[in-house]
């Protein structure tokens, strides 16, 4: 049997002898940029039913179909962790939600700041950028990317039994071990370029939820700390064990 190295996020429901029809830009992909034909197979996941093998038993130059073969991976939600963070330049906003889908982050929350540099998102190719991290990494899951929002109306509605890793460059020096506190569920906040002001940070402060950190002894860009922070997450209290 062809290997199956393809890998495609759908929203169809995924089960042993669906069919899976396919859009325009699906089809085009498929069958104009990576020239497969009848017969070839793929993998299919859509964050709710695991991953499957599916063949093409259509392929037309703008519309295809698939049809759903077995289950190849069970499905692997990541830990309920958001991730929230101020936009910063295209490339590097980019980059902090490829890596937050890849890290195994739940839901990304692009959020304005008294510093934000950027005060507009594209939600729909931030959200596209978390489909293709997780079709390139393996995942089942892709993570949602919120509309932006302003963090303080965010902290306005903060869920009461949400822990808020608020990263303060103000703390920069020996980093934080987190303790482990089974069943939490939980965020991590980045700042922008120009960091956090005092009246947000006095507001961070104020919220009960809210656990300071440093990220260690130097200043790091707001995409290396979004890596970082996810890093220390994972390995003390997500599903790096
Ligand atoms: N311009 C600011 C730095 C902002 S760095 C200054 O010079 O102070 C961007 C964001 O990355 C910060 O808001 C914070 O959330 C995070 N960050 C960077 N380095 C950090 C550190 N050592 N500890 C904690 N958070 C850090």
């Amino acid at each position: 049997m062809a290997e199956a190295k393809i890998r495609l996020s759908v929203e169809q429901d995924l089960a042993p002898g669906n069919s899976v029809p396919l859009d325009r830009d699906q089809a085009n992909y498929l069958f104009n940029v990576m020239r497969l034909g009848l017969g070839a197979l793929i993998l299919l996941f859509n964050s709710r039913d695991g991953e499957f093998l599916a063949e093409v038993v259509d392929a037309g130059k703008r519309r295809g179909m698939l049809q759903v073969k077995g289950q190849t991976k069970p499905l692997q939600l990541p830990p309920d962790l958001w991730l929230l963070f101020a936009p910063i330049k295209k490339a590097r906003t980019d980059f902090i939600v490829e890596k937050a889908a890849e890290m195994g982050a739940a839901r990304i929350c692009p959020v304005t700041t008294q510093f934000t540099n950027s005060d507009r998102v594209r939600q729909d190719k931030l959200q596209a950028h978390a489909r293709e991290a997780a079709e390139q990494c393996g995942g089942t899951y892709v993570p949602q990317v919120a509309e932006l929002a302003r963090l303080s109306s965010v902290l306005n509605d903060w869920p009461a039994d949400r822990q808020l890793m608020f990263c303060d460059e103000a703390r920069v020096g020996p980093a934080e071990t987190l303790t482990p506190a089974s069943g939490c569920k939980w965020a991590i906040l980045i700042g922008p370029e120009g960091g956090f002001s005092q009246d947000e940070r006095a507001r961070l402060h104020a919220l009960p939820q809210t656990l300071p950190i440093s990220l260690g002894p130097r200043i790091l860009r707001a995409d290396t700390a979004a890596v970082a922070a996810l890093t220390l997450w994972q390995f003390s209290l997500g599903d790096w064990a």
